[in-house]
């Protein structure tokens, strides 16, 4: 799609399954973000998949905004909508609005730290954007591979824009469970768009590659993280992806939940994921034959492993 046809999406968005049919260079959606792309940090980041993050880290741009919005949200200082980021305690609204152009160099500055690869987080809303900048950097030499990293609520058409410019999926699996997903994100039909989205990253990436260090190349990683209180919907979650697609594509199972402020009418969602019901997914999967996954180890369930986001990495002279 040519670049000034791809923004053109942006007068009557319908980007992602809120269907806002707004003119984002007037007014911002449910995704809380008008035309211009903002973002709060970007930086070699350590706490990925050990094939994402590898020896150096993986070159990570957070994206400001969400068209998800899960009331449990890590990120939640930079995902909320602006009004919400405001009142947020963590906030000091960090987010910086920068141009393809310079979201281009991003990348490219990323590259030259050593980043292993482009990791874009929450970028659904800002598809267009992102497709002409990552196309920019690689006329200007991006060699490393780039990961999209999302939610999953995501429509099929808009992830097919990024086709050849997107080496590494990295999706979420949230939720089964329409009454879940509606009660944590107001998405009751989030599973019907995510497994579609899913389909469409292991249609455009069929097959993982690795280089010879095992930093992964190409491939699809779909992450699952455990809620308290959801154990079933997460047994559900794990064998709907491993009946789909058995070991076509790698199953990354996720105990980091940290409880945010914010979450008295949701009581259940104040707690971590305790070691037992970890343990009992794991082997739920092993047993169902899960070979190609990862699962994480020792206490991640730490605030401190949230980035902080202060446009570290964003800011240029232009914008300081
Ligand atoms: S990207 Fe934002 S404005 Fe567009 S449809 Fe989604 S939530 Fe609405």
């Amino acid at each position: 799609m040519k670049d000034r046809e791809s923004l053109k999406l942006l007068t009557e968005c319908r980007i992602c399954p809120r269907n806002c049919g707004i003119d984002r260079y007037q007014e911002t959606g449910v995704c809380g973000q008008g035309a211009g792309i903002q973002a709060a940090r970007a930086s070699l980041h350590m706490w990925e998949e050990p094939c994402i993050s590898g020896e150096r880290g993986s070159g990570t741009v957070f994206f400001t905004g969400c068209s998800m919005g899960c009331v449990f949200c890590q990120n939640r200082t930079i995902s909320g909508r602006s009004q919400e980021r405001i009142r947020s305690s963590h906030s000091s609204d960090t987010s910086v609005e920068v141009s393809n152009e310079r979201l281009a160099d991003i990348f490219l500055q990323l590259q030259e730290q050593g980043a292993h690869n482009i990791n874009l987080v929450t970028p659904t809303h800002f598809i267009p954007q992102i497709a002409i900048a990552i196309d920019k950097a690689k006329q200007q030499k991006l060699n490393i591979p780039v990961v999209y990293n999302t939610s999953s609520y995501e429509k099929t058409e808009s992830l097919k824009q990024l086709y050849g410019l997107i080496d590494i999926y990295l999706p979420d699996l949230k939720f089964m469970d329409p009454v879940l997903s509606q009660k944590y994100a107001k998405a009751q039909d989030y599973f019907q768009y995510a497994s579609d989205a899913i389909e469409e990253m292991v249609r455009q990436i069929p097959r993982a590659a690795f280089d010879e260090e095992g930093m992964m190349e190409k491939g699809v990683i779909v992450r699952h993280m455990m809620l308290p209180d959801c154990y079933q919907d997460s047994k559900n979650v794990i064998r709907y992806l491993y009946e789909r697609y058995h070991n076509q594509i790698y199953i990354s199972i996720m105990n980091q939940y940290t409880p945010m402020p914010g979450l008295e009418d949701y009581p259940e969602l104040k707690r971590r994921i305790g070691k037992r019901e970890y343990d009992r997914l794991i082997d739920f999967a092993l047993k169902l034959g899960v070979e190609n996954g990862f699962i994480q180890e020792g206490n991640t369930a730490l605030e401190s492993f949230i980035p902080e986001f202060n446009g570290e990495g964003i800011r240029d002279k232009g914008n300081v």
